[in-house]
């Protein structure tokens, strides 16, 4: 069973009785627009980043936490951890946005804990 919706690079996820609205692979050169387009909908989003990509553009990193989305972690690079070295799988496992917040979450890159790729 389907449990996600692709659209475009973020998802829609059945959150219980309401909807969850994620991106992964920020922030990117959409990410301004992405957030303006939140902002006209009243709409919070959580973003799954990666680290690679954050330490790129901290300013965009500051823009999702300003606007009042969640941070949450897509690996420090967005390769599958089975084909990292274990240093490398250890830094991308650790590396969070929010380091210091409890219950982080962690989205593997690549759907690797997806039961169902067809999905
Ligand atoms: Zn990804």
């Amino acid at each position: 069973m389907c449990w996600a919706v692709r659209w475009g690079w973020g998802r829609w996820v059945l959150a219980g009785l309401g909807v969850a609205l994620t991106f992964d692979d920020g922030p990117s050169s959409s990410t301004s627009d992405l957030l303006a387009l939140l902002a006209r909908h009243g709409a919070r989003a959580t973003f799954f980043l990666t680290g690679e990509r954050a330490e790129a553009d901290p300013e965009a990193v500051q823009a999702i936490r300003r606007a009042g989305h969640q941070l949450e972690s897509h690996g420090y690079t967005h390769r599958h951890a089975l084909t990292l070295l274990p240093w490398a799988e250890w830094r991308h496992l650790r590396w969070h946005p929010e380091p210091q917040r409890e219950g982080r979450l962690y989205r593997p890159p690549g759907e690797a804990t997806r039961p169902s790729p067809g999905c």
